[in-house]
């Protein structure tokens, strides 16, 4: 596990929950629920190395949905409210309704997305949504069809992932977000037309800063759109008004359009760390907890699962977990880069 000093757990607040290092709470768990994909996004899963010999994980060590919804009944007693379902794209793992119907039963649980890359929406959505999803968030890079397909390495035209969109949308599950990875050289001319889709269709399209996840997708600094520069380039053509929630935990900056047009919003990962306000867990499909998107190693939840461990013990565990926590590596990446071992973005999701 994390460093040779291991920090002692800092204060639990009561109905608050444990606070990590920086005093940050836990609120929010992204629940990945396979690390397969039916496309090959060349940030995410390039084909070289996820390719038709990749070990992907095995059916019988993921966690089964039993499992997964009694780690959220447990974190949702230490603080946390909104859970995310990804992937590589969990579309592909079966029944997987039955799964939100789960968590949608637990208590202090407000809030369940999902985050896909919307092929297969067409056939789920409807039972997701009656089963409890509350909305969903597509990654969608390029409106342009050629664009698309190269950027997910991927035959499947880009009228499956709007289709999805609708399909979404038709269910209810809003509002839909689209996020869309800006790569300087490669789609960083579909800005305008990203937005002016968002604009036409009421979908709210978050630009994110393309980061450094893992260790395979061959990340440049030089290759990243800054956010001031997305901003910029919308402002000059939409003029827009700063969206301030009040959450303060908000991953993404939020702008509204002045004419009415609606929202959008930039993820600044890069050049706008937002360390200091992360409140998010992530578990992997085989029930590692990790405590930062850009962690080597995560904690082993699927051993005491599968150990008997009871319920207030392994609330204690998770507790002391959280209280060690002391991740923040967008801000390190600013001062002093990135280095070693990281895990790959389609085994946690993003
Ligand atoms: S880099 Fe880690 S600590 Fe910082 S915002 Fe991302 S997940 Fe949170």
């Amino acid at each position: 596990m994390r460093g040779m000093h291991s920090p002692q757990p800092s204060a639990t607040t009561p109905g608050d929950g444990p606070r990590d290092q920086l005093g940050r709470a836990l609120r929010d768990l992204r629940v990945s629920v396979t690390d397969r994909c039916n496309l090959r996004c060349r940030y995410c899963m390039p084909r070289e190395v996820f390719g038709p010999d990749h070990a992907f994980l095995p059916r019988e060590d993921l966690l089964g949905f039993e499992e997964i919804s009694r780690l959220v009944r447990v974190l949702a007693g230490l603080g946390v409210g909104k859970i995310r379902i990804t992937g590589g794209e969990p579309l592909l793992r079966r029944d997987l309704s039955e799964l939100v119907a789960q968590i949608a039963a637990v208590e202090g649980i407000h809030d369940i997305a999902l985050t896909t890359n919307g092929v297969l929406l067409p056939q789920h959505a409807e039972d997701l949504a009656a089963a409890g999803l509350g909305r969903v968030t597509v990654s969608l890079d390029a409106l342009d069809d050629a664009t698309f397909r190269a950027m997910a390495d991927t035959a499947v035209p880009v009228a499956s992932v709007l289709a999805g969109i609708e399909a979404a949308q038709r269910a209810g599950l809003t509002p839909v977000k689209v996020n869309a990875v800006l790569q300087r050289g490669v789609n960083d001319d579909q800005l305008e037309a990203l937005a002016d889709f968002g604009r036409r269709t009421g979908v709210v399209i978050r630009f994110i800063e393309f980061m450094d996840v893992g260790t395979t997708n061959g990340w440049r600094r030089d290759q990243v759109v800054p956010a001031r520069e997305v901003v910029e380039r919308l402002h000059a053509r939409w003029p827009l008004d700063p969206v301030d929630d009040g959450s303060g935990a908000a991953v993404a900056e939020r702008y509204r359009y002045r004419d009415g047009g609606g929202e959008v919003g930039v993820i600044a990962s890069v050049t706008r760390p937002f360390c200091r306000t992360c409140t998010r867990a992530r578990l992997s499909a085989v029930g590692e907890l990790f405590t930062c998107l850009f962690g080597a190693r995560g904690h082993d939840l699927r051993a005491l699962l599968r150990g008997g461990i009871d319920d207030e013990e392994l609330t204690a565990r998770l507790a002391t977990i959280w209280g060690r926590r002391d991740d923040r590596a967008s801000e390190r990446r600013a001062a002093t880069g990135l280095t070693g071992e990281r895990v790959e973005m389609s085994y946690i999701g993003g």
